[in-house]
């Protein structure tokens, strides 16, 4: 294989053959692929795409540059859902137990925040003990014992993109539909599921800012998956604001907590029964009582004791991450909310030190903003828009101002 033949025929708008790329991906994860090589290929990749086949042959040569996990014969189907990102966005926290009180075994891995989307990972590690790095090991014991575990990558699942996110992401190269979704797909392919459904944002708190743009990406997943022999579900879900009222680390597990016990905002409990019904045996009715009479809650309170966390813990989160200033945003005139825009919350909350700029950055649990309004609300000049959760004042001024900029009250 001569590499530098291969990234001048991608760069010259030409496929790739299946075992090239196999190689191509081979030779990066031994490391006999340099990362400034793998760097000009993305970057190829992302002004010249990828054709069905190159995609799913990327998928396939990144989902075998690991291991996978493997259940037996007689074990429960295995579900599982993604969300390509988003502001406020504690599906995955709800989901996961409805479903595994639905019978199945959800095996889900997921990532951490990045730039202005929040990442699962991030908000469950607000809870005190709780341990997301597992090894497969542990996965399969915590599956055994609760049918959910909800973790990061390993270091033997698909390596291959762990290398090549890190590289994509200092190199302006994530957003690419092929690199995306083999990213996304190879990880959920070693999972061993039987379905998936994928959530698709779109808008300004998304990747993708338009419907055309999420629903290329969306028949990009449902293509690959498909020819890679895993049933998917897609759905396209708006992301102009944010999803429930709370934007932040501890701030979304209060929130998902709530929504656990039937309490939840009606715009999260209806996207979590929408994604949920794709895949579960239940119909949407069954699973919508399952976050009412407290069997999702104790399923949730299950999980986290098997991953180390102390359930107890869960009513006093908001306690034990405190923030020292709390602000209240005030409409600045009564009239209807139309807009309380999801990219604003998201550097309001990314800017207050919930996410972080690189992957290494340590991010602050507390701090965020709850208690935000709904478009759609009638205001009156002074109701509140929503509550930052700052470690000083002036970090919660400046997330106002930022927030505001978001908002329209017509
Ligand atoms: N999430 C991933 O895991 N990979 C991507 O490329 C984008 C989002």
């Amino acid at each position: 294989m001569h590499i530098p033949s291969l990234i001048e025929q991608k760069r010259n708008g030409h496929a790739l053959a299946d075992a090239d790329i196999r190689a191509l991906i081979e030779a990066f994860t031994r490391g006999d692929m340099p990362e400034y090589q793998m760097s000009a290929l993305a970057m190829a990749i992302y002004f010249r795409g990828m054709t069905p086949q190159e995609t799913a042959a990327l998928t396939q040569a990144m989902l075998e540059s690991g291991t996978r996990l493997t259940w037996p014969a007689d074990a429960p189907p295995r579900a599982d859902k993604h969300s390509t990102g988003g502001i406020g966005d504690k599906t995955s926290l709800i989901i996961a137990p409805l479903l595994a009180c639905d019978g199945l075994w959800v095996p889900m891995i997921s990532g951490r925040g990045l730039g202005i989307t929040g990442g699962t990972l991030d908000k469950l590690d607000s809870i005190p003990g709780f341990r997301t790095q597992l090894s497969e090991d542990e996965i399969h014991r915590c599956i055994r014992e609760t049918g959910c575990a909800l973790a990061g990558q390993t270091a033997t699942i698909c390596p291959a993109d762990k290398k090549l996110y890190a590289l994509r992401d200092v190199t302006a190269t994530v957003p690419s539909i092929p690199l995306i979704t083999a990213s996304i797909l190879s990880k959920k392919l070693a999972e061993g599921l039987d379905r998936l459904v994928l959530d698709v944002k779109h808008g300004t708190g998304a990747f993708m800012q338009t419907e055309a743009e999420a629903r290329a990406l969306a028949e990009s997943m449902q293509n690959t998956a498909a020819h890679l022999g895993l049933q998917t579900v897609v759905q396209l879900h708006a992301m102009s604001e944010p999803t429930g009222h709370a934007a932040g680390n501890a701030l979304e597990v209060i929130e998902a907590c709530e929504c656990l016990q039937g309490r939840g905002p009606a715009d999260l409990e209806d996207i979590c029964l929408e994604l949920a019904d794709a895949v579960s045996n239940s119909p949407r009715e069954a699973l919508r009582a399952r976050l009412h009479d407290g069997s999702a809650w104790a399923k949730f309170q299950q999980i986290v004791a098997a991953q180390g966390g102390r359930p107890e813990e869960l009513e006093n989160l908001s306690q034990i991450h405190r923030a020292e200033v709390l602000h209240e945003v005030k409409a600045p005139q009564s009239g209807l909310l139309t807009r309380m825009d999801a990219r604003q919350v998201g550097l309001a909350v990314l800017h207050l030190g919930a996410g972080r700029a690189k992957a290494t950055d340590p991010v602050d649990f507390a701090v965020g903003c709850d208690q935000l309004a709904k478009t759609g609300t009638q205001l009156r000049a002074g109701d509140v828009l929503a509550r930052i959760h700052a470690r000083t004042p002036a970090a919660a001024e400046e997330a106002a101002r930022t927030l505001l900029d978001g908002v329209v009250i017509a």
